[in-house]
């Protein structure tokens, strides 16, 4: 017989985990598409307020991982490519359960909120019985579907950095514009000194590799730089080589990679104006 438990608070929640195999459920969604390997345990988190906190600090914001995706959407604080990515995340009724920490643990190469969760240098809060530890995302997810959580851990929090931008964007290629996953997916944004020139830049490609495309020595190099005088033939080089796109039911990895270095393109040419 299969147990199910639905604490209101994160304790039993914990020891549960801590006491034997548990299967985390949150909002279902992408548990439910799959055929699911036989538990001894359930876990419905859906019911632990801890989980749905949103903590804006001067600096950072610390979003629960019980947050749905429709309460995330209509936070003022959070930041526009990634609101604007959570936006595009299915459809109302999906984001009226879908979580933001299912979307992250279910770490698919598609998945809508990783992009803007990279490029905003989110960390990750992992608890067990005996306490907690904070890890980059680009550390916590390893590849499709697979991430460093360990038996007896849970996601509780997800930290991004506030950084103050002049430009944003997320934009998502799908088959359609609402109910598609990615074919491919590009969050970037920008700030300029008084000068002109990139004072921060940064991009992250979502659906060309097993895991989000982001590279930090390629942004620094773009700094101090004004866009029109950054080499695009070199820069479009330096990302071609970074992607490794593959041929799927949603699309070819030719189109995936001519898509994303287009966008790319698209972005610096905006940043230009
Ligand atoms: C029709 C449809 C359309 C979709 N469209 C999109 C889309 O456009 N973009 C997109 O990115 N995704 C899409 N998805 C995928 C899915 O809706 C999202 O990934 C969603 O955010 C998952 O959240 P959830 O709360 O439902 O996760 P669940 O299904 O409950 O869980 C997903 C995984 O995360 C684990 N998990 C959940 N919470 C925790 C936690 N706190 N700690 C540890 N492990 C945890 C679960 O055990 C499971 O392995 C779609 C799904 C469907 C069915």
């Amino acid at each position: 017989m299969v147990t199910e438990l639905r604490p209101s608070t994160l304790a039993p929640a914990l020891a549960q985990l801590n006491a034997e195999p548990t299967l985390i459920f949150a909002g279902g969604t992408d548990l439910m598409v799959h055929e699911l390997k036989p538990h001894n345990a359930i876990l419905f988190v859906d019911a632990i307020e801890e989980l749905q906190q949103i903590e804006v600090y001067e600096n950072s914001i610390r979003i629960g991982a019980g947050c749905r995706l429709a309460q995330l959407v209509e936070h003022t604080a959070l930041p526009r490519n990634l609101v604007q990515a959570l936006h595009q995340i299915a459809a109302p009724a999906l984001r009226n359960v879908a979580t933001i920490g299912g979307n992250i643990v279910n770490a698919s190469p598609a998945a809508d909120s990783l992009p803007a969760l990279t490029l905003l240098d989110a960390k990750v809060c992992l608890q067990n019985v005996n306490g907690e530890r904070w890890l980059p995302i680009d550390e916590f997810i390893i590849g499709p579907g697979k991430t460093i959580l360990q038996p007896g851990e849970m996601l509780t929090q997800v930290e991004i950095a506030r950084i103050p931008c002049h430009h944003s964007m997320y934009h998502k290629v799908g088959t359609r514009a609402a109910n598609a996953l990615s074919k491919l997916s590009v969050a970037a944004l920008a700030r300029f000194d008084d000068s002109g020139a990139l004072e921060d830049w940064r991009i992250a490609f979502g659906a060309v590799a097993p895991t989000v495309v982001r590279n930090r020595d390629i942004e620094l190099s773009l700094i101090g730089c004004k866009p029109e005088e950054v080499d695009m033939e070199q820069l479009l080089g330096s990302y071609d080589a970074l992607l490794h796109p593959i041929d799927d039911q949603r699309s070819t990895a030719e189109y995936r990679r001519r898509a994303s270095l287009n966008l790319l393109k698209h972005w610096m040419e905006q940043l230009q104006q």
